[in-house]
């Protein structure tokens, strides 16, 4: 098993502005997996908010695979999974190891994991950042001629009502908000939630802080709306907590460590009788291709990173019709790839 990584930055199309800030591009390290002639990628992305750095990835990688001397990939699955560390570097591994995998074993990704991919897949959402109308009106435009069918609008407790107002001024498409922890109390939410469910609103993701978790239980039910954890729910061991605040929960491969425990968090959330939504941390078309054989088990996706970046290496999953639409992954030939550790 030979393991090379590739240090890499990716260029936002158009600054992306959220509750937490702006950034204009995101650091990713990938991760090429070679075995029996066969390769498989993955990829951490690393957001600034987020602890890993790309030096990070890069030494718990090198580190992991200098420890390790078998060339089977169970050997390799089974000394990754006890880490509970280093989430991003691991999910890179993880997926690395599963596209590895479905190679060797001329399965898909969803075969491997029982998944029946005949399913119609559920609709995928395009993110618009807090935005100018100018901004908003390219960023729908754009989205609408790539396929997409609904939109995730970011919030920040400060435009909102202009965001929602300047959005319907452009499109009657159907909406979701995620307020990424903005607003301030469970009474502001309550305001905000009802106005939002006369917008015609599909859902609300992490209205409050990550502290108030306990407060949820006041807005949930008080209206139509669905309500999604995300930065209240990060691993499988957060889920059962959650049950009774939140209706739903958002699963990202950075946040848990792979295809392995997002599986597991499905499986979890369904037992609980929960909804779940496939998110990403605005991943290349690595990370949203892999993450994509997860979207018929779930209500909605937001793998949207590939149609938000310009200079992505691979391609991959595409969106048609507002489903996901999925492509085995390639790398684009004369890429920038050309610097391996
Ligand atoms: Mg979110």
């Amino acid at each position: 098993m030979k393991l090379s990584l590739y240090p890499y930055q990716l260029q936002f199309k158009y600054p992306f502005r959220i509750a937490h800030g702006v950034r204009t591009h995101t650091d990713v390290v990938y991760v090429k997996l070679e075995h029996e002639g066969f390769t498989g990628w993955g990829e951490a992305t690393l957001p600034p908010y987020l602890p890993e750095t790309q030096k990070s990835v890069s030494e718990f990688l090198l580190s992991f695979s200098k420890n390790i001397s078998s060339n089977s990939i169970n050997d390799w699955f089974a000394k990754l999974q006890p880490v509970q560390s280093n989430m991003s570097a691991k999910a890179a591994l993880d997926m690395a190891l599963w596209n590895l995998k479905s190679q060797l074993e001329n399965k898909t990704l969803g075969e491997l994991l029982g998944i029946d991919e005949e399913r119609e897949f559920p609709l995928g959402t395009y993110t618009i950042g807090v935005s100018s109308l100018d901004e908003m009106k390219t960023k729908v435009e754009e989205a609408i001629s790539a396929g997409f069918e609904i939109f995730k609008i970011k919030l920040n407790g400060e435009n909102d009502e202009e965001m929602i107002r300047n959005f319907r001024s452009l499109s009657d498409k159907k909406f979701a908000v995620d307020v990424n922890q903005g607003w301030g109390d469970w009474e502001e939410a309550c305001i905000k939630i009802k106005w939002l469910a006369d917008e015609q609103c599909l859902l609300v993701e992490q209205p409050l802080s990550k502290e108030r978790n306990n407060e949820m239980g006041l807005i949930r039910g008080k209206g139509p709306l669905t309500m999604y954890a995300d930065e209240s729910c990060q691993r499988l061991s957060d889920i059962e907590k959650l049950k009774g605040c939140f209706d739903g929960i958002n699963i990202k491969l950075m946040k848990c460590g792979g295809i392995t425990e997002a599986y597991q968090m499905i499986l979890k959330a369904r037992e609980l009788d929960m909804k779940v939504l496939i998110g990403c941390m605005s991943e290349s078309s690595v990370g949203c291709t892999t993450a994509a054989h997860l979207a018929p088990l779930a209500d909605y996706t937001d793998l949207d990173g590939p149609y938000l970046i310009w200079n992505d290496p691979f391609t991959g999953m595409k969106i048609k019709e507002g489903r996901i639409k999925l492509n085995s992954l390639k790398e684009l030939s004369g890429n920038l790839l050309n610097q391996s550790l």
